[in-house]
């Protein structure tokens, strides 16, 4: 057995190999199978991802999240989100509104919207993100590691 400590006593985490690419999404669909990742717009070097928002005064809007996990980085194209505001997200194709998941467990105000990354429309592989603008959570994640958190 190896040890599990360093030198100076500090636990070793095995490098898990990630290969480049299951960092950035490459895939993004709506339930109808749209795919939002535009080359249009390129965040930090990749295509971003599209979407349509509804604010609950009404005003609609279009904003390009990054597609690389974790990115705080997002393009508004159309409209104006407030800080701490929480938006509907639509396809900007067949204008649905996209599936939500749950509340968001970081803020307990914004919904947790998903887009599929495969034609299968599964919840295990997909991405997740909040709506309200400035959560944590708000940057897309790998829906496999919230639905382990909410464990249904
Ligand atoms: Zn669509
Ligand atoms: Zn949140």
């Amino acid at each position: 057995m190896g040890r599990i400590f360093d030198s100076k006593g500090k636990l070793k985490i095995p490098a898990r190999e990630v290969r480049g690419e299951e960092l950035v999404v490459k895939k993004a669909l709506c339930p109808e199978g749209h795919n939002l990742i535009t080359d249009q717009h390129i965040i930090n070097g990749y295509p971003g991802i599209e979407l349509a928002f509804r604010r609950e005064n009404g005003q609609e809007g279009m904003v390009v999240l990054s597609p690389i996990l974790g990115d705080r980085t997002t393009i508004c194209l159309k409209g104006h989100v407030d800080e701490g505001e929480s938006v509907k997200f639509l396809c900007p194709v067949c204008e649905k509104p996209l599936p939500i998941l749950t509340t968001c467990d970081y803020c307990g105000e914004g919904n947790i919207y998903v887009l599929f990354l495969d034609t299968d429309f599964s919840f295990n592989n997909a991405i997740t993100f909040c709506s309200k603008k400035g959560c944590p959570n708000s940057t897309i994640r790998r829906s496999d590691r919230i639905i382990t958190a909410i464990s249904f």
